[in-house]
This record gives structure tokens, C-alpha cells and sequence, in this order.
């Protein structure tokens, strides 16, 4: 990408979204267009391809999609299907029928099989059967991976694929039964040390273990690989190290100042036992992430206390 070229953000307000449009200004991208929800439904074919036609971007992330944590994919599997296939499809072919110049396209670590062997190779990708929990998610990731792939093959497009792992920070999701793991946990400990509780509900057996991004180490490598990776096959980002969900929940109650104890809640989903990605991939890119487990809890938790508690105090 040259400092003038013309990126769009699919996306802007998401997790992932919105840490790229911190980071592209930073090094001194200038030229960016994104649109809110309201000015342009993703889902709607002509208005995508309208966009396209009026905006002609050169590079876009495709960082928009319909998210959420386990209890979320197990509820509305229809939503997750839909609106990420519907959204995907019509960003991928406006780009093509636009000569977009290259297009990062946002999967997620749950394409891969549920019982794949770990740390996870690229390579296991469409090698055996997916966590229930999120296979809509999944599926339509995989659908958007292919597409991208079709298109490289039949039309000599430049569209790369990552896969990120768990990621959390600014602007994540704080909804406790939408979130992700780590965006709960921030939330239920500090309601908890507030409230002065004993105890914090942890879904699960707090046994599955997962591997976490800070979110803005994720963008600079959404631009490190934009820039550095032209390859068809899809790649791994993560940090290629993972802990448990009793760990974890150790580290934000320690993060959060809450003393009491975790009570486990084995009536909810554990989903897959590990989520663990191989980045051998991306460590022989030149990519490796910046920012410590705990260091980045830290910066969301601030983040969270700031933009969040401070919201809702001054709402009242
Ligand atoms: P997953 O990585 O797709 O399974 O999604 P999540 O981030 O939602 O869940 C990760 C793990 O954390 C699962 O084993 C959950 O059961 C466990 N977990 C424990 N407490 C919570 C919680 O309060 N919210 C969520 N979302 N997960 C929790």
C-alpha cells in the first residue's frame, strides 16, 4: 500500500475494525474510507456494489461480520450464517468487479476441526468435522476463505486470508451473553469488586484452554501481511500460546483487583477443549505480536473502565 492509496475498512466499528483505523493514520495512511451501519448495509448487494462503484478503493479489510461468544453462535445460528455469508459475498465480488488490488479477508481460528491436533497447521483446514457451537460462524468463514481463493485462481485477484485466535481490547463486546471469554471476564470482575461479591459464575469447567491477541498487535499484522504476504494458502495469527480458562480468569481477577473465588458452571458450554494456532507461518513472515497476556488484559481492562463504567455512570 503506498501512503496515498485509497483503503476501506469493512468493518470500522468492530474489534478489529477499529484497531486498524487507529493504526493506519498512525503510519501515515491518510486516505481511508469506512461507513457506519446506517449509511451502508453490507447485506444489500446493490448498495455494496454502489459503494464500490462511487468510492473505487484500492486495498480493503474485510473486518465486518457478525461476531459473538459461545452462547451467542449455539442461539442464532441463522444470523451468524446469513449475515456473514451475505456480507462477505457482496464485499468480495464488488471488489473484483471494482479491481480492488488486494483485499485481506478476516476468518476466524474456528474454521479448523474441533478435534485437530495441536498447536493448529493452516494445513488442517477442512480436515474433519466443526465445534457445533459455531458452525454457522464457521462454515460461512470457510465459504469466504474459498471465495477468496476461487477468485485468486479463475481471476488472478489478490485476496489473502487470515485466521486470527481469541482477541480482546478496545471496543470489544462487554455483552455477558454475547461476548467472547475475555471481555466477560473483564466485566463480571469488576462488577464483582464493586459489588463487593465473593464470588464470579465461570461458564464451563474452566479446563479448555485458548490462545488471546491483543487486538491492536492483530491490525499491525492485518498491515504487515497486506503488505508482505501474496501467498494462496491462508495464515495463522495468533501468539502461539495458550492457558486455561481457570488461568485466565486468575489473571483478570488479579488485573481487576477482585480477591474472591471462581465458581464453575458445568451446565454451560465448554465448547472445543483447545484452541491453540502453529504461527510458524507468520514467525517466517517476519510477523511476531508485541504486547504480553497481561499487558494487554491491563490496557483493555483501563480501556473498559474508561469508555465503559465512565459511560454508564454518566448515563445515570
Ligand atoms: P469460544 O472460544 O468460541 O469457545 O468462545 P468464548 O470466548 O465465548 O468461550 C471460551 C471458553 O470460555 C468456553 O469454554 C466458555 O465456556 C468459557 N467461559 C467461561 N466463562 C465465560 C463467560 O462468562 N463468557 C464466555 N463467553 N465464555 C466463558
Amino acid at each position: 500500500m503506498k501512503k496515498n492509496s485509497k483503503i476501506y475498512i469493512a468493518g470500522h466499528h468492530g474489534l478489529v475494525g477499529s484497531a486498524i483505523l487507529r493504526k493506519l493514520p498512525e503510519l501515515g495512511y491518510e486516505n481511508v474510507v469506512y461507513r457506519t451501519h446506517h449509511e451502508l448495509d453490507l447485506t444489500r448487494q446493490k448498495e455494496v456494489e454502489q459503494f464500490f462503484d462511487q468510492e473505487k478503493p484500492e486495498y480493503v479489510f474485510l473486518a465486518a461480520a457478525k461476531v459473538g461468544g459461545i452462547m451467542a453462535n449455539s442461539r442464532y445460528p441463522a444470523e451468524f450464517i446469513y449475515n456473514n455469508l451475505a456480507i462477505q459475498t457482496n464485499i468480495i465480488h464488488a471488489s473484483y468487479l471494482n479491481r480492488v488490488k488486494k483485499l485481506l479477508f478476516l476468518g476466524s481460528s474456528c474454521i479448523y476441526p474441533r478435534l485437530c491436533p495441536q498447536p493448529i497447521k493452516e494445513d488442517y483446514f477442512l480436515s474433519g468435522s466443526l465445534e457445533p457451537t459455531n458452525e454457522s460462524y464457521a462454515i460461512a468463514k470457510i465459504a469466504g476463505v474459498k471465495m477468496c481463493q476461487s477468485y485468486n485462481r479463475q481471476y488472478d485477484t489478490r485476496y489473502i486470508s487470515v485466521m486470527p485466535t481469541n482477541l480482546y481490547g478496545p471496543n470489544d463486546n462487554f455483552d455477558l451473553e454475547t461476548s467472547h471469554v475475555l471481555a466477560a471476564f473483564i466485566r463480571k470482575f469488576h462488577e464483582a469488586g464493586v459489588k463487593g461479591l465473593k464470588e464470579v459464575e465461570v461458564w464451563g469447567t474452566g479446563v479448555p484452554r485458548r490462545e488471546f491477541l491483543y487486538v491492536d498487535d492483530m491490525a499491525d499484522a492485518c498491515l504487515y501481511l497486506m503488505d508482505h504476504y501474496d501467498g494462496i494458502k491462508i495464515v495463522n495469527v495468533g501468539t502461539g500460546k495458550d492457558i486455561s480458562i481457570r488461568e485466565l480468569a486468575g489473571i483478570v481477577a488479579r488485573v481487576t483487583g477482585f480477591n474472591g473465588d471462581f465458581r464453575f458452571d458445568p451446565a454451560r458450554p465448554d465448547g472445543t477443549p483447545q484452541k491453540l494456532l502453529d504461527v510458524s507461518l507468520l514467525h517466517d513472515l517476519g510477523w511476531k505480536e508485541k504486547t504480553g497476556l497481561e499487558e494487554g488484559i491491563r490496557k483493555a481492562y483501563q480501556w473498559y473502565v474508561k469508555h465503559i463504567v465512565t459511560t454508564q455512570i454518566s448515563e445515570f
